[in-house]
């Protein structure tokens, strides 16, 4: 059966599931459990496990899944793939290889045994693993983990009876099987942003589109846009955005930092300028993120003096330039939009603008969905409250409210905690949980 993939709500994300709506489980004669093999055009497969989605999808024959099942039945958002029950068998064992720079002591096997739980696999596999402690804490990304090895051989369900050895080998060094993402495609995903779904289809209507479908463009003999300016205060989600753009269409992603190219490379900023650009030609598709534009291209009465004109100027010839119309697309970032240089805003260049505001209640609980996605958090915390609670607070400062939060649980076992040593105790890991009481301070700041 023919479905459209969409993706999974944020709160849903990462734990290898496909949501259907219950219409088209009938017809495809599945149930709450059942797994399935997705396929797109290509090679690309992946194996969900199906789950009776939103009730707001009924009869919409639609998919639903995350980033990392998106890449590898190699799809997109709003793509057709074919959708069969998948013959899985449960793993007896399974193998998973460790990221290098993570070291725990003791048997971690249960706990990765728990939170994989139901999910298909294959060897050479990656899966996040939500782990919110230890030196790869960050909020809202997980450790990648490699599946070494399967028994039996093939696509596996992790049951409760599983056995989960940790392989000697770091999974740097295991080879074969699709890596979390190929060098320069940065690693979001559109589940990791939060409360921005209309400013996402409109920065996907004008990058994605053009990128994967130039066809269209041609027959229409419209040209796709070069420069796409995403304007709004700080910390709200625009590099995160231009991120999960690149790497939903895999393309390859350059950063040129606007203070940094006109400071750090001060009298070589134009060369710095037209490297990058030629780097991102010749690895197209690509997507070039400046940020904080308006620190490269002020208006010419706030600009000093000559530097600065030059640079922009090469900014403007390097954009008009561009000749593979749509393999290459800019995106500027700036919280000063008003102070930029009109040229920039003009046709041909930054022409399309999307504003990308301060979070409402929905967006903030959203984003806080996103960063406690891999938090072991104590049931009696309702995100719904805080996101209530939390006006004003962007992004970036939620982020740092669950990462506070976490930070404080860690606090309360710290008697239990070897800080001198580099390897995380799987008991303390186990052992670990955020509560309301780590958030409520988190809160006082
Ligand atoms: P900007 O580029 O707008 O200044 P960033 O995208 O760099 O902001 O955001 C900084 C961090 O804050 C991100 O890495 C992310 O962790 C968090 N963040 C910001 N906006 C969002 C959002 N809308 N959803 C989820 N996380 C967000």
């Amino acid at each position: 059966m023919k479905l459209t993939v969409k993706p999974l709500k944020q709160k849903d994300a990462g734990r290898g599931l496909a949501a259907i709506d219950r219409v088209s489980m009938n017809e495809l004669d599945l149930e709450n459990g059942d797994y399935i093999v997705i396929s797109g055009n290509g090679d690309g497969q992946a194996v969900a496990r199906v789950w009776p989605g939103y009730p707001e999808d009924e009869g919409r024959g639609i998919v639903r899944i995350d980033g990392r099942l998106r890449q590898e039945a190699d799809v997109g958002i709003d793509d057709t793939v074919s959708v069969e029950p998948a013959d899985v068998k449960p793993a007896k064992s399974v193998t998973v290889a460790l990221p290098q720079n993570l070291r725990i002591r003791g048997d971690i096997g249960p706990l990765v045994r728990d939170k994989l739980s139901g999910q298909a696999v294959t060897e050479g596999q990656t899966v996040p693993f939500s782990l919110s402690f230890g030196p790869m804490a960050s909020s809202g990304q997980s450790v990648p983990l490699k599946i070494a090895s399967t028994s039996p051989s093939g696509t596996v369900v992790i049951t409760d009876s599983t056995s989960i050895e940790i392989s000697e080998t770091p999974a740097e060094q295991v080879s074969a099987g699709g890596g979390p993402s190929a060098e320069g495609v940065p690693n979001v995903t559109y589940e990791d942003i939060g409360g921005l779904d209309d400013e996402l289809d409109q920065v996907r209507e004008m990058i994605e589109l053009p990128m994967r479908h130039p066809e269209l463009f041609q027959q229409l003999g419209i040209e796709p846009p070069k420069g796409v300016l995403l304007h709004g205060p700080p910390g709200t989600g625009k590099t995160l955005m231009a991120k999960a753009v690149a790497n939903e269409i895999d393309a390859h992603f350059e950063t040129i930092s606007g203070p940094e190219i006109m400071s750090k490379y001060y009298g070589e900023s134009e060369e710095q300028l037209r490297e990058v650009f030629e780097e991102a030609e010749e690895n197209a598709p690509a997507i070039i993120f400046i940020d904080e534009l308006d620190s490269i291209a002020a208006k010419r009465e706030e600009a000093g003096g000559d530097v600065e004109r030059r640079v922009v100027a090469q900014l403007l010839s390097l954009m008009d330039g561009l000749e593979e119309r749509g393999r290459v697309t800019v995106i500027g970032a700036t919280n000063r939009v008003d102070a930029l240089d009109p040229a920039l805003r003009r046709g041909g260049r930054f022409d399309r603008e999307i504003e990308i505001g301060v979070p409402d209640k929905e967006g903030r609980k959203e984003i806080l969905q996103v960063h406690t996605r891999g938090m072991p958090l104590d049931e009696s915390i309702d995100l719904e409250h805080y996101a209530e609670n939390t006006h004003g607070f962007v992004g970036a400062d939620l982020e740092s409210l669950a990462r506070e939060s976490a930070m404080n649980a860690l606090r309360r076992i710290r008697p239990e905690l070897d800080l001198e040593s580099e390897e995380i105790d799987a008991d303390v890991l186990e052992s670990l949980e955020v509560n309301e009481a780590d958030v409520k301070e988190a809160l006082k700041g």
